[in-house]
């Protein structure tokens, strides 16, 4: 079948620019950013196949005292430390099909640039204004050297709410933005000591200025937001209670600097000053984009200035509830008194609960950990299908619910779905040499596809994924229930019946067609075979491929497997795992004197990479009572520290007891397989592997020999 052209379906596509919120590069993705992106990239994915032009762009969020004290444990420059981060994130976002045209960071030449002018434009408007404060000092820190603390280094109470152990920024429970000294009893997070105040000189944004007052009340109010995020920003131009129990009427001013030592970008004319992380995130948008369209400038793309100037470019950023501040008021404020376009929208969705309702927790060993998902062989189109079907645009908490996945997964997307091509398809080569042929008036087959693709279409647009696909499994059930009723499978036993026989399986597989196409945004991998390995394009689907009727198909060939209840155990569940000493496979057929076991298959660098194998210092060891071979290592992989500052460690099994004592290891460095998936077992979690070295023939050489590095590696530093 040749391939028709592409149709616009207006003259004119629109030009849209999308992103998703930054990640923080200081950890892995967690299955809370996972579904943003699906969110987003859903999205993205519908306007294609509409012929609409995007660029959907993302970045790690590199600055900020965080990364700054976790990069200085690792032993390793903070961009080094990103630079890590961020060489992880491929695997996630190709194993779940996220199309990002591209991903920077935030410590970007083009990030220092556009935050720069960005700065040096709202201070020509007259809205940087520097003031003295006391900041918080903690004298303990750095080993006794002492630095300012950034907000999330000094916990204390919400000076609204009340709520224990908050950030010096913004309270997770009630979202109250305020500065570290509105807290009450703070404390450092660092040392845990009781921080002093210090005077320094800090650069604000004056939000509280008339101009950006009333900016912001009609660009939060004009209707473009959601109900429920527009009266929650509402909420912020109203009065509001400080620390000191003094009230402040309207939007306050918003500190945009921060001391030295910091991980950031250096304020122009501002020696020792650097922007807050905050202030240079969101330019990470304009940065990625700007990265973007200069490498494809290179082969006559449009310049990034002429892009932006464009009148009906559409801007619209994805996150989630717990940042809506930054993206409903600091952003488009900034943007706008720095004479550039504001965001069109700002799409919030609410947070990823997991089966029992608890937020997700990006500790280890909790919640869905998306990179276990896909290592277990699970598709990663399931995990699409089934967040979408329960997102709506509403910005409220959905949850996974592991019961509630098998059986929409299973029932709905395979029994509803696949199913109708692999009943139909069968027919039809069996009898018909893989030709279709319809009898009597199609329009409204054509007609009915139209109206289907026009509704679902609408649906994405207005973010309504799990509406779409209520109406998309309510025509399989309707193609289903046509195909049940003419009985093909009588109609086959007949000769006679030829026709019908074709014509209804025919018709069918038109179904599975407009199916397909309507279920190309969320499932694009699935739909790229059917249109290629069942319709024979060369290409993927869009919209315009919903009505035309199919005249030929190829041999239906398998779709797609059921959940195994068993994935979806491995998933949730560390398997618990009887003791098991260090891998010393006996070779019984080699009879030689030095044993060398025999090479595993060969592995690519590829698969290698995917074993993250980590520096880590021994800081604890001890005996396992009841176990003779087991002894407990206290493993710092230079993980940085909790919230309550302590150092973040791994508990680690290992079957060693019968080489080593304790006090042999405490204090030493050795390698640590720091992905593996944590193992339940009798005495605990195991939250990783040590090497140790040993012989296959262990009669000859019975030893085990832990490994450790040469002097000088640090925890945390990866082993490549
Ligand atoms: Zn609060």
């Amino acid at each position: 079948m040749s391939t028709p052209a592409k149709a616009s379906s207006s003259p004119s596509p629109r030009q849209l620019f999308v992103t998703t919120a930054l990640p923080y590069a200081n950890g892995n993705f967690h299955i809370g950013h996972i579904m943003e992106y699906i969110q987003a990239d859903i999205w993205v994915r519908s306007q294609r196949m509409a012929g609409h032009e995007v660029n959907f762009v993302c970045a790690d969020d590199a600055h900020g005292a965080p990364i700054m004290i976790a990069a200085q444990k690792a032993g390793v420059t903070p961009r080094a430390f990103v630079d890590n981060i961020a060489a992880g994130r491929a695997q996630y976002l190709d194993g779940f099909h996220i199309q990002f045209d591209n991903w920077s960071h935030t410590d970007s030449e083009e990030n220092h640039v556009l935050a720069k002018e960005i700065y040096l434009d709202l201070k020509k408007a007259g809205l940087i204004e520097i003031k003295s404060i006391d900041q918080f000092f903690d004298p303990e820190a750095l080993e006794g050297k002492g630095m300012f603390l950034a907000d999330r280094y000094i916990k204390g109470e919400c000076p609204k709410c009340g709520a224990k152990d908050q950030y010096g920024d913004n309270c997770e429970n009630c979202g109250a933005v305020y500065a570290p000294t509105d807290l009450k009893n703070p404390y450092s997070a660092l040392s845990g000591a009781t921080p002093v105040l210090k005077a320094s000189e800090h650069f604000f944004f004056k939000l509280s200025d008339p101009r950006c007052v009333e900016f912001l009340e009609k660009w939060t109010q004009d209707g473009k937001l959601q109900p429920e995020v527009a009266n929650k920003v509402k909420e912020w131009f109203s009065t509001r209670t400080n620390a000191d129990g003094t009230t402040s009427t309207g939007l306050g001013d918003w500190d945009i600097s921060r001391d030295a030592p910091y991980f950031g970008i250096e304020i122009p004319d501002a020696p020792g000053k650097y922007f807050y992380v905050w202030l240079d995130a969101p330019v990470g948008y304009l940065a990625s984009l700007k990265n973007l369209l200069d490498k494809r400038k290179k082969s006559g793309g449009i310049d990034f200035n002429a892009y932006m100037a464009n009148p009906n470019l559409e801007q619209y950023h994805f996150i989630g509830k717990d940042i809506v501040t930054f993206h409903t008021l600091f952003w488009p404020a900034m943007l706008k008194f720095s004479g550039r376009k504001t965001p069109d929208n700002i799409f919030v969705h609410g947070f990823l609960t997991v089966n029992n309702g608890e937020k997700m927790s990006k500790s280890r060993g909790t919640g869905l950990d998306p990179m276990k998902y896909l290592g277990l062989g699970m598709n990663p189109e399931w995990l699409r299908y089934y967040l979408a079907t329960k997102l709506s645009a509403k910005n409220e908490d959905i949850d996974f619910n592991a019961d509630d996945f098998m059986a929409r997964v299973n029932s709905d997307l395979i029994g509803k779905y696949v199913n109708i091509a692999s009943r139909a398809a069968s027919f039809i080569s069996k009898y018909f040499d893989g030709q279709l042929r319809y009898e009597g008036d199609t329009t409204y087959l054509m007609q009915g596809a139209i109206s289907a693709a026009v509704l679902v279409k609408e649906s994405y647009e207005s973010r309504e994924y799990g509406k779409a696909l209520r109406d998309i499994m309510a025509i399989a059930d309707r193609i289903n229930a046509e195909f049940d009723a003419a009985k093909p499978w009588l109609l086959a036993k007949d000769e006679t019946q030829r026709i019908a026989l074709q014509d209804i399986c025919s018709k069918v597989l038109h179904g599975f067609k407009l199916l397909s196409v309507l279920l190309t945004p969320v499932l694009p991998a699935l739909t790229e075979q059917v249109a290629k390995n069942l319709f024979n394009l060369d290409r993927s689907f869009d919209w315009t491929d919903a009505a035309p009727l199919p005249t030929a198909i190829a041999p239906y060939q398998h779709l797609m497997q059921r959940v195994d209840i068993k994935q979806l155990d491995a998933l949730f569940e560390a398997p618990a795992v009887v003791e098991t000493a260090p891998q010393a496979t006996l070779d019984k057929a080699s009879t030689s004197a030095v044993s060398i076991e025999p090479l595993a298959p060969e592995i690519t660098i590829d698969d290698f990479s995917k074993v993250d194998l980590r520096i880590a210092k021994i800081v604890n060891c001890e005996a396992v009572e009841g176990s003779t071979k087991l002894l407990r290592l206290t493993l710092d992989a230079g993980e940085g520290t909790d919230p309550e500052g302590n150092p973040v460690t791994r508990n680690v099994f290992s079957g060693i007891a019968s080489h080593y004592k304790p006090v042999d290891l405490i204090g030493k460095h050795t390698v640590m397989v720091a992905n593996l998936a944590p193992r339940k077992m009798k005495f605990g979690v195991s939250e990783g592997m040590v090497l140790a070295a040993s012989s296959a023939d262990e009669k000859s050489n019975p030893g085990i020999y832990v490994l450790e590095p040469v002097v000088g590696a640090q925890p945390g530093m990866r082993i490549r």
